[in-house]
């Protein structure tokens, strides 16, 4: 398999990674591979995905060596909100309804102790990263906004979830503003820096034995007698198994997981850090949220006090200035109590989203297998895909009780231009939205 030429994302630029690249504690110490080496599993992507993989088979004293093509958490991994969620971004029912009971009730299982999964991590390897597990809000705007969350809670509750829909009146009082119609509480859910946790958990395989090369892209990977070597500019892994975890930035042998994707952009301005009386009023108990609009809104604070508030778009061209005014704009109507907004960093990255927003389990070739596609929910998730990786390649789970069944990657009609009417179509609503 020879890689295809993907465009490549912009790296050195303050856009990417934005508050989480001047907050989170330095990356652990890794090196560009320039040698051939030989390991039980080469895992491709230095992500949760990738890296939860690596952590978890080299506890189990399996040699793994992971390649970053740039650096870890330069992905999704590095740029997202932060939000540790239960469950997939569409609802439990049509969740099963897309892929039967058994593996529907089985993916819902997995996804919703997935939060907890991360909480144990963090816990257990002693990760800093500004964790917060006091639940999730999602708000509802309108009464249609709340009769969907009302769909949401039912389908949870049914499932034994810890949800709980609050009013107007108590969303205002968590949330800190009153635009909200009700809100969808979620107790498994928190808040991580996500750029920290990613460093952490590369933190935490390394001191497990497994080993991490960084700027070290793999540009190719050959079968030969039975195992895979994959190249890179410098050296090459051989390798029985081969973990591809590259998702929305996939670029290499199997770029093929990226073009199944439509990419959505997503933006996020992070304010200064507030005055105690701001902190004390919004989302006092560090609560994350979102909004049930189609093109919606994400809000949270960071460990130091700072608002972070995101929407769909990107942070390039007349993208930058549109989405940046309509944020002060949108603060100041949601959290009039805030005033005057500026706002101390701004980043954006790509959401790979699946023709039915659900991810995928992938065998590329014997003994390459993945899993991408989360639809901007891929803390927890990435974090419990890679565990069962882990056991699947350890032989303790069979392939007929993974979580998802395996599909061939395929490419949605229309990507570019779907793309291109995310992008466009993001700043025509943020210039258009008359409520903001
Ligand atoms: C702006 C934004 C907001 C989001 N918000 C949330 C949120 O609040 N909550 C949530 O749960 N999820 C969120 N997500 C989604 C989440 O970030 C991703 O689903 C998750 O990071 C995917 O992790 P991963 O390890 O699978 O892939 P990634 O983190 O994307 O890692 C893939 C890695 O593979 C590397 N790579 C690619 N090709 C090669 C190659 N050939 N050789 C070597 N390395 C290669 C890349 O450089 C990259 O570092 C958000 C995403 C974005 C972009």
């Amino acid at each position: 398999m020879h890689g295809t030429d993907l465009e490549y994302p912009v790296q050195n630029d303050s856009r990417t990674h934005g508050l989480w690249a001047r907050t989170a504690p330095p990356a652990p110490i890794t090196s560009v591979l320039g040698e051939r080496i030989t390991v039980d599993v080469a895992v491709i992507g230095g992500g949760y995905t990738g890296l939860s993989t690596a952590l978890h088979l080299s506890q189990a004293g399996t040699r793994v060596a992971v390649l970053e093509a740039a650096d870890i958490g330069f992905g999704g991994s590095g740029r997202n909100v932060g939000l540790v969620n239960a469950g997939m971004w569409v609802m439990p029912d049509v969740l099963t309804a897309t892929l039967g009971e058994t593996y529907g009730e089985r993916l819902l299982e997995l996804l919703g102790g997935a939060p907890r999964l991360v909480f144990e991590l963090v816990g257990k390897h002693g990760i800093e990263c500004e964790i917060e597990h006091s639940g999730t809000f999602h708000c509802a705007v309108g009464r249609s906004g709340l009769a969907e969350l009302e769909q949401r809670a039912a389908q949870w509750t049914a499932r034994g979830a810890p949800v709980r829909l609050l009013d107007a009146t108590e969303t205002a009082e968590c949330v800190g503003s009153t635009v909200y119609a009700g809100s969808l509480l979620d107790l498994r859910a928190g808040t991580i820096q996500p750029l920290a946790y990613v460093r952490g958990l590369a933190r935490a395989a390394i001191e497990c034995g497994a080993r991490i090369f960084t700027h070290s892209r793999a540009v190719s990977a050959t079968p030969t007698g039975g195992r895979w070597r994959i190249h890179t500019g410098g050296g090459s892994v051989s390798a029985d198994w081969l973990v591809v975890a590259t998702d929305a930035y996939s670029t290499g042998p199997w770029a093929q997981i990226r073009t199944e994707q439509i990419h959505l952009p997503y933006f996020n301005f992070a304010t200064r850090p507030l005055a105690k009386n701001l902190r004390d009023s919004i989302l006092p108990e560090l609560q994350g949220a979102w909004d049930t609009r189609q093109v919606l809104s994400s809000f949270r604070m960071d460990g130091h006090g700072r608002l972070v508030f995101g929407s769909v778009g990107a942070l390039r061209g007349s993208g930058t200035s549109v989405h940046e005014a309509w944020a002060k704009r949108a603060l100041r109507k949601i959290f009039p109590q805030l005033g005057e907004v500026a706002f101390e960093s701004a980043w954006y990255g790509q959401i790979g989203m699946t023709d039915d927003n659900l991810p995928r389990f992938h065998m590329l070739a014997p003994n390459v297998i993945g899993f991408s596609g989360y639809n901007g929910r891929g803390i927890a998730p990435g974090t419990a895909f890679g565990r069962i990786l882990a056991e699947h390649i350890n032989g303790r789970i069979p392939e007929s009780q993974l979580p998802l069944p395996v599909t061939q990657p395929r490419a949605p009609r229309m990507r570019r231009l779907k793309e291109a009417f995310y992008e466009i179509g993001s700043q025509i609503a943020h210039i258009t939205d008359a409520r903001h």
